[in-house]
């Protein structure tokens, strides 16, 4: 009988930026790989380091979808030894039980999911709108249409709105792996604008901090409550107390979505301020995809030139120290090269096989 002895996949989580994104990059791609995965300083650089419940939660997620051993899964761990087993799709539950995202924990299991052999269902309980994290506004509108791009399906649906601290969002994902290998493609324009507006969420509160933010939003922007550019959607039952602003500009090849969560220390102005800012950066540049869409996407694109073969390339407008060590983390897992240059007005990544090397 002949055993496949697969090398571990060994990884320093103070590497860059120190941060969460290496173990959930890390669990990903040993489930995709099968390689068992070793990570030591998790989180090294954070203000409290170690497992927290939220990373915690992307642990027992990817357990559960491939029936991995780990070991040292506890709060506060700084090593894991997370061992894959073969990835199953079918329906699954996760629960973050405080207001850690649960966003964060969809993005570790779905690169697993999307390569398996058949669809998925994944319920999420948790955050939605949380600081650090993708809103579940961006990843449906921004991240989920680039995806799908690969061939990959995603129908992301929102029951219940999660914010910090009380959480207790609900979400669902239905994942359809793509019925032909994975096709990378290049992402190097936004295209040209076909619709931008402003949304403010604020249940809970007094509906003053809805209008002040977009009174202030569309000041700066140009945009009016007369053209429907300034929106305030309905929340569902018992989601608050929460806020955030939310910017989406709809480009033909590309949709961007940028959210600043309000607190207890700002304005409404002052937030509509930040939000305009992080807008603004992006329209400055010619990038295509704006800081955060640049770091979530790597990992799927990368996923597709790994199977396909293909190299492939797309502009941004920054490289944050969270893309490029998630590019460090996905050159130490794949065999790929992950690049970034400096073009005009933006930054380009491209992803590429890494060049084969022989003996003689
Ligand atoms: P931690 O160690 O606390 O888990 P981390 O390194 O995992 O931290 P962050 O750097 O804070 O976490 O980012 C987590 C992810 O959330 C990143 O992929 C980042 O792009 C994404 N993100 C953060 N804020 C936003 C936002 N406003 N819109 C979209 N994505 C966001």
């Amino acid at each position: 009988m002949t055993q496949t002895i697969r090398l571990p996949i060994t990884l320093d989580g103070s590497t860059g930026e120190g941060g969460g994104q290496i173990l959930r990059t890390g669990l990903a791609l040993s489930m995709v790989t099968g390689q068992p995965l070793h990570i030591q300083h998790i989180r090294a650089k954070r203000p409290k380091p170690g497992l927290m419940r939220q990373h915690l939660a992307c642990v027992q997620a990817a357990q559960a979808v491939c029936g991995g051993q780990a070991q040292g899964a506890d709060l506060g761990s700084k090593t894991l030894q997370f061992t894959p087993g073969p990835v199953l799709a079918g329906d699954y539950r996760f629960q973050i039980a405080t207001a850690g995202s649960c966003l964060l924990v969809l993005q570790t299991v779905l690169p697993a999911l999307m390569l398996a052999d058949g669809e998925s269902c994944v319920q999420l309980s948790g955050g939605t709108h949380n600081p650090m994290a993708p809103p579940f506004d961006f990843l449906e509108r921004a991240f989920a249409p680039l995806l799908r791009g690969l061939g990959v399906g995603l129908g992301l649906s929102l029951a219940r709105r999660g914010f910090y601290p009380a959480g207790g969002g609900e979400v669902q994902a239905r994942i359809t792996p793509a019925a032909q290998p994975l096709t990378p493609f290049n992402v190097l324009e936004r295209g040209p604008l076909q619709n931008a507006w402003g949304e403010a969420l604020a249940p809970g509160l007094p509906c003053g901090v809805a209008t002040r933010e977009l009174a202030a939003l569309g000041q700066r922007m140009g945009w009016t409550f007369e053209a429907n550019q300034l929106r305030t959607p309905i929340s569902r039952q018992n989601e608050g107390p929460g806020n955030a602003l939310l910017a989406t500009l709809e480009h033909a090849h590309v949709t961007e979505v940028f959210c600043l969560l309000g607190e207890r220390r700002l304005s409404s102005e002052q937030v509509a301020r930040k939000l305009t800012d992080e807008v603004r950066s992006y329209q400055r540049s010619t990038g295509a995809l704006g800081p955060h869409l640049a770091d979530q996407w790597m990992l799927p694109l990368a996923l597709a030139v790994w199977r396909s073969g293909q190299a492939a390339r797309y502009t941004c407008s920054e490289v944050t120290q969270h893309t490029a060590t998630n590019a460090l983390t996905i050159a130490q897992c794949l065999p790929l090269c992950v690049q970034t240059v400096s073009v005009d007005k933006a930054m380009l990544v491209e992803i590429a096989p890494a060049p084969q090397v022989t003996y003689r």
